[in-house]
């Protein structure tokens, strides 16, 4: 007998029919005579019961399984007596693929977050985390199909890379040498010419710079990869690896991508509402639960979201943003200057706080900015944009491309960037330039802003950060 994925039982509901199941035991009652077993195969978020009886085989092996055993049954279907579920099964047999005992660490019992973390090879198994990573799943599936539908093509961007395409020096480097003999040159210096690539090499912080050679030929393209950054920064917030999305369009100005923007967000929203509606409820009672005695009140996290789906995202530009800033009366760790980037607290004010909802900032200060930022005619802006929202922050940045060969120059030059690693780069802008934009979401981020879920350790399946590279 084939075996049935629970969503599929809960949903053609075979009252009569005989059923085989399978899946992982989140709790079981013995009674005289029966006994109650339920399980989730990981295929939705309901459980599912399973009723055994005393004159059933192997009886006495039911009876002695306990929490997170793996097990599978064959029955039939019956409709519930009980309350909490329509169908169940009255089992035939059993069979018992692997039992669990009194240390296995997910007992019914609420367990931490923290804690989870440290069994992140079992987590899977609750129910948050299953709700989590369906809606992964789903806003993944969301994102191919946004695009696609728009026309845009699925680009693979290369990891390894020999640029420094954001400056920030906050890259992991990628060697065969041995650390323990590292050839030098007679100054002293690495001598990178004996390493794998002959010159030194870094896992990529994005993929953009490939993904403009692309629009740049094939109009509209966008990536979905695991990007590194070896970034210092032990926040609820970052990661050292995590999956960014980056579409890049040419003729397209800012305006248009911050439309693009906008619509992605509302898309992932809509389209986790639409296939996950069982997991978003389940991670609302969960943060419910949790807020319990917390002294601000809880908003409805699903009504808030929903909103957001048929809103405008507000637009301010970041000169506007300080202005509102300073106005605030509000006491920040760092007092709003223009000049200086937005700090994670300014961010989550304007969202939170002024604008109740996401709201795109743009023309921010070149001094904050990369290099291929397109330059305002007032010579201190660029045509970035960030899309910050409640609860996290920033999700997106992006911005229009600069796409005249002498004034990208002209900035590097400012900036004391190296031109030759970036030959072909600055090729685009000599052979057919076009206006271009584009942006990069962080999908962790926007996981959190859809799953309510505080930490980005929690929506990514095995969290890289700083002294912390297990499972
Ligand atoms: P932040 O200022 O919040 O650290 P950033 O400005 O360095 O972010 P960008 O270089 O603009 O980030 O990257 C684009 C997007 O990638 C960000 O909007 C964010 O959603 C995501 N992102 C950036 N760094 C991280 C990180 N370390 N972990 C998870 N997501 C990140
Ligand atoms: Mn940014």
């Amino acid at each position: 007998m084939k075996r049935v994925l629970i969503k599929d039982v809960f949903k053609s509901q075979p009252v009569g029919d005989q059923v085989k199941v399978a899946g992982w035991i989140r709790s079981v009652r013995n009674s005289k005579g029966f006994s109650f077993v339920v399980i989730n195969d990981g295929s939705c978020q309901g459980t599912f019961q399973i009723i055994a009886n005393e004159d059933m085989e192997n009886y006495q092996d039911v009876t002695s399984l306990l929490v997170g055993a793996c097990v599978e049954f064959v029955g039939e279907i019956v409709q519930s007596q009980g309350k909490g579920q329509s169908i169940e099964m009255q089992a035939s047999s059993v069979v018992i693929h692997g039992r669990t005992d009194e240390s296995y660490p997910l007992q019914k019992k609420a367990t931490s977050l923290e804690f989870l973390r440290e069994q992140a090879h079992l987590r899977p198994r609750t129910n948050l985390f299953g709700a989590v990573f369906r809606v992964r799943h789903h806003m993944a599936m969301a994102t191919h199909q946004f695009f696609s539908d728009r026309g845009f093509y699925y680009l693979n961007s290369p990891i390894l890379t020999a640029v420094d395409a954001e400056g920030a020096g906050e890259m992991f480097n990628v060697t065969t040498m041995d650390l323990a003999n590292i050839p030098k040159s007679k100054e002293g210096k690495v001598d990178f010419s004996k390493d794998y690539f002959g010159k030194p090499a870094n896992l990529c912080v994005t993929g953009q710079l490939e993904g403009e050679c692309f629009a740049m030929g094939m109009g509209a393209v966008y990536t979905f990869g695991p990007t590194f950054r070896a970034e210092n920064s032990n926040t609820p917030r970052h990661l050292s690896e995590f999956w960014m999305i980056e579409p890049e369009v040419a003729f397209l100005d800012l305006e248009g991508n911050a439309e693009l923007a906008a619509d992605y967000v509302k898309y992932l929203i809509s389209y986790a509402f639409e296939k996950a509606p069982e997991e978003l409820e389940s991670l609302q009672k969960y943060h419910q639960f949790a807020a319990k005695g917390a002294k601000e009140p809880y908003e409805n996290h699903l009504e808030v979201l929903q909103k957001v789906i048929n809103s405008e995202f507000e637009r301010i530009t970041y000169t506007k943003a300080i202005e509102i800033l300073q106005k605030s009366g509000k006491k920040f760790d760092f007092a709003p200057e223009w000049g200086v980037e937005l700090q994670t607290e300014h961010e989550r004010y304007l969202a939170e706080d002024y604008f109740k909802g996401p709201v795109t900032v743009t023309d921010y200060p070149r001094d904050c900015k990369a290099f291929y930022m397109k330059q305002n005619d007032d010579g201190k802006t660029v045509r970035a944009m960030d899309v910050l929202v409640p609860g996290v922050g920033e999700i997106i940045g992006g911005s229009q491309r600069e796409e005249d060969h002498g004034r990208l120059i002209t900035r590097m030059e400012e900036m004391n960037m190296e031109q030759a690693p970036l030959w072909w780069y600055l090729d685009l802008r000599n052979f057919g330039t076009a206006p271009h934009s584009g942006f990069g979401l962080g999908f962790e981020r926007a996981l959190r802003y859809v799953t309510g879920m505080k930490n980005i350790r929690d929506v990514i399946p095995f969290p890289r950060t700083p002294k912390n590279c297990d499972f």
